[in-house]
């Protein structure tokens, strides 16, 4: 049946990716989007399709809509950009969830949440369960964005238990892949950009700290798995690729891949930066059957050709 759906945050990253899955399953999409991070680049090759939709509009201001199947999205995801205004980062995440909800009780429509590995703050507990209730620095220049999230949490388990809706919440590990903006200021984007002008590969810290990337169109049947699981399957649910590597080893892994004469320089860690980050995702393999399929290796191999090609059509 072809549903009707919204995708808020649609121009970013992941959003393109899912509104692009959306539209070939078949479905009527309508991508929500203010433009902060996201680009009309990421969803040019869908404008032709009669089925696709865009609305300049900014979440935190309420949307009437009629639609059966919400994605929020909407809320820039790296540490640079939700750090530029801070205040407005949590009232995205805040204000947003509260009408998406809305809209969602109103329409009675099924709404998913992008949360994030980012409620586990600094975590303590390794790799990380979703009853794992966190380590966040509620005052830190992280919090903007991790205490939105937390916050968005509860007011969709709010919603589920006081109102009934039908809510599924995904925490998102670090994922990457094309469509990622070349100044993002994310790890994977950074190293490869730097990597192929030949620029140093800037690490924060020594390196050592670690994350798991998961590469896109993994993370995206995730979304839709969980989509289509039963209703009790709300979540919270890991989703990312168990794989855990250190900084250090990414950018060795990204110099050799590109063939790159790229030195590695130092700089110091940001504050509050989490020191290891990696999903235990049982709950995921159980409900959805669901687990990543791309290796890291293969996925950046994927990302390196994207930003060849970026580069090679900027110069
Ligand atoms: P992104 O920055 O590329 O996409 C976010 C999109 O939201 C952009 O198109 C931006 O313009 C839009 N947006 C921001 N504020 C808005 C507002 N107030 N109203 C309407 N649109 C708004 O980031 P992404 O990586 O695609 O992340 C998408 C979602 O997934 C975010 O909610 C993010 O927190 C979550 N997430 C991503 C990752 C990751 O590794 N990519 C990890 C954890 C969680
Ligand atoms: N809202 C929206 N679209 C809708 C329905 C509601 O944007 O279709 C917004 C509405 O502006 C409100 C918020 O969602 O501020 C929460 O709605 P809810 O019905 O839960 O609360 P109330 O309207 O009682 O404040
Ligand atoms: N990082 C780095 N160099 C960069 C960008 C990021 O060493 O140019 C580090 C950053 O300090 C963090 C990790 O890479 O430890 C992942 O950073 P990212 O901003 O991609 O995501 P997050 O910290 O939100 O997981």
């Amino acid at each position: 049946m072809r549903k009707r759906v919204l995708v808020t945050g649609g121009a970013g990253f992941l959003g393109s990716h899912l509104c692009e899955q959306l539209l070939e399953r078949g479905h009527d999409v309508l991508c929500v989007d203010n433009y902060f991070t996201g680009t009309k680049d990421n969803i040019a090759h869908l404008l032709d399709n009669p089925y696709f939709e865009v609305m300049r509009h900014d979440v935190t201001f309420p949307l009437y809509v009629e639609v059966n199947e919400i994605y929020n999205l909407a809320c820039p995801a790296s540490p640079v950009h939700y750090q530029f205004d801070p205040v407005q980062t949590t009232k995205t995440s805040v204000h947003g969830a509260i009408n998406m909800l809305g809209l969602a009780k109103r329409v009675r429509a099924k709404i998913f949440q992008a949360s994030t590995s980012e409620v586990y703050g600094d975590p303590d507990v390794h790799p990380q369960t979703e009853d794992y209730h966190g380590n966040v620095n509620t005052i830190g220049p992280r919090a903007c964005y991790d205490e939105g999230k937390r916050c968005a949490e509860t007011l969709f388990f709010d919603y589920h238990r006081q109102h009934k809706v039908d809510i599924r919440v995904a925490r998102i590990f670090n994922t990457y892949g094309p469509r990622m903006l070349p100044n993002d200021g994310r790890v994977v984007s950074n190293f490869i950009m730097q990597a192929l002008q030949n620029q140093p590969i800037t690490i924060f810290g020594d390196g050592s700290q670690t994350r798991s990337f998961c590469y896109v169109d993994d993370l995206i049947r995730g979304f839709l798995g969980m989509m289509d699981a039963p209703s009790e399957v709300t979540g919270p649910m890991n989703l990312g690729n168990p794989g855990e590597f250190t900084i250090k080893q990414l950018a060795e892994k990204v110099v050799e891949m590109t063939g790159s004469k790229s030195e590695i320089s130092y700089h110091p860690l940001p504050q509050d930066d989490p020191t290891q980050r990696c999903p235990n995702i049982s709950a995921a393999k159980k409900h959805l059957d669901w687990e990543p399929k791309v290796a890291l290796n293969e996925g950046l191999v994927k990302t390196v050709a994207f930003f060849e090609d970026l580069l090679r059509r900027n110069t």
